[in-house]
């Protein structure tokens, strides 16, 4: 099955999704995925491409990144029985922000399955474009929870790639900072991570230019602070001359686009000033690289809105066009007074001067130019860098640390999830390896320049 544009485009969902809440008054509402899946079925969406089920991930998958103990915290936790946890809790950051709530760990896994699901089938060369607009999740770090995420499946799914892919690109339009992301790669020049999003006095506090990586991934993290009242044109006019620059000297692999929708006029939650197509622009210009693509969600706290950049971007992605007038669907009533599908945008100010960004955008371009055109990123057998960084450096790069799940999955690329793992919709099929112990594994006598199998399988 291809789309109007010859694209093989598979979509991830799970019905189960939109039943699982985070609590009264919350802003991250779940629902709002299921919101979207019914209006890409009613739009008839669903004919041009392939739409799976996830396969939920077991525990083991997810400590690829996050570390046992958080892990296990999130299986056990239960509103019920929180209250036997405090220390924990305090120590995971779970139970404000990031609230427990019934069926936490499943909806972690639901959401996480779709991304390392899509990454499965990216490198196996089964599609050329992967959406999981449950995933995107892009502020967990190792062991903490944080900005309503829990598990971050930005970084696992790019795990996922970089067993096929030597380079990975990460492009995050959500309007916070992708920190969780940033961090995990820091220390790597393997992946890139570029960041568009509100800087200063705003969740969560970092992004700033200047930080541009460490050890061997200096200059591998790009960062675009902007204020208040971006629009379309503003954005259009950094967006893809950064990108552009990125793809001619990095030349990723594969890309994972984080589509964040509270960059959107309106956001309960946002300062931004983008129609459905401004945003929908970013996703259609990167697009047009031709290169692998694992396309998610994030945040987007005005419920009505969500659902329609998601279903444009999804339109946008097959190459196709949908009419303005929405289709009826089963949450028709959420999209009056208008009940189309584009919607006006604000007068609100534009704090960003155009000298503003054309200075940003020649720091960030000067930091672009050093960076390698052919990136000589080979890893050698025994070459380990990143662990030693995490041994000998830590106070002086205190994310340093979290460059030892890339070494692990570079450790780990023999072993590749297979596709019945990634998408089998029987969970009964498989034995489980949830319990399965891996102290060792994960931080390989390669440390010590032992020589652990790096190459990704070709
Ligand atoms: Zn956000």
């Amino acid at each position: 099955m291809a789309a109007s544009n010859g694209r093989r485009v598979s979509y991830f969902y799970d019905a189960e999704i939109g039943n699982f809440h985070y609590g009264q008054g919350h802003p991250m509402k779940p629902h709002r995925v299921r919101m979207t899946h019914n209006l890409v079925v009613n739009y008839g969406l669903y004919r041009m491409m392939e739409v799976f089920r996830p396969k939920p991930v077991n525990a083991a998958l997810l400590t690829r990144f996050h570390s046992d103990d958080y892990v296990n915290f999130l299986k056990i936790i239960t509103p019920d029985n929180m209250h036997e946890y405090l220390r924990q809790l305090q120590r995971f950051n779970v139970g404000e922000d990031c609230p427990v709530f019934d069926g936490l760990f499943e909806f972690c896994q639901l959401y996480t399955s779709g991304s390392i699901g899509g990454a499965v089938r990216l490198n196996q060369q089964w599609s050329d474009v992967v959406i999981n607009w449950a995933g995107g999740l892009h502020h967990a770090k190792k062991s903490e929870a944080s900005g309503f995420c829990y598990v971050n499946d930005c970084v696992l799914g790019i795990l996922e790639l970089l067993k096929r892919h030597q380079r990975v690109l990460y492009i995050d339009i959500d309007i916070h900072h992708g920190d969780g992301v940033e961090e995990a790669f820091y220390t790597t020049n393997r992946v890139m991570t570029v960041s568009f999003h509100k800087f200063g006095e705003y969740f969560p506090g970092t992004g700033d230019v200047h930080d541009v990586g460490y050890d061997a991934g200096k200059n591998y993290a790009i960062n675009f602070p902007l204020h208040d009242g971006m629009d379309d044109a503003s954005f259009k006019s950094v967006f893809e001359p950064v990108i552009g620059k990125i793809m001619e000297r990095f030349a990723p692999g594969a890309v994972v686009l984080q589509c964040g929708a509270d960059s959107l006029s309106g956001d309960r939650l946002g300062c931004f000033n983008l129609s459905l197509r401004g945003h929908a622009d970013c996703v259609k210009y990167v697009m047009g690289f031709g290169v692998p693509m694992l396309v998610l969600g994030g945040g987007g706290y005005t419920l009505r809105n969500v659902p329609r950049v998601w279903t444009y971007e999804t339109s946008v992605l097959l190459g196709t066009e949908i009419k303005d007038v929405l289709p009826y669907n089963d949450y028709f009533e959420y999209y009056g007074p208008d009940y189309r599908l584009h919607m006006p945008v604000s007068n609100m100010e534009n704090l960003n001067s155009k000298e503003y960004l054309q200075h940003v955008k020649a720091q960030l371009f000067s930091v672009l130019d050093d960076v390698e055109p052919v990136p000589g990123v080979q890893i050698k057998s025994g070459d380990a860098s990143a662990m030693d960084t995490s041994a000998d450096n830590a106070a002086a790069a205190p994310a340093a640390a979290a460059a030892a799940p890339v070494a692990a999955a570079v450790q780990e690329a023999s072993e590749s999830v297979s596709q019945a793992e990634a998408m089998d919709t029987n969970p009964d099929q498989r034995g489980t390896t949830d319990n399965k112990e891996h102290p060792a594994e994960f931080f390989p006598s390669g440390a010590e320049g032992g020589g652990a199998p790096a190459a990704p399988p070709s």
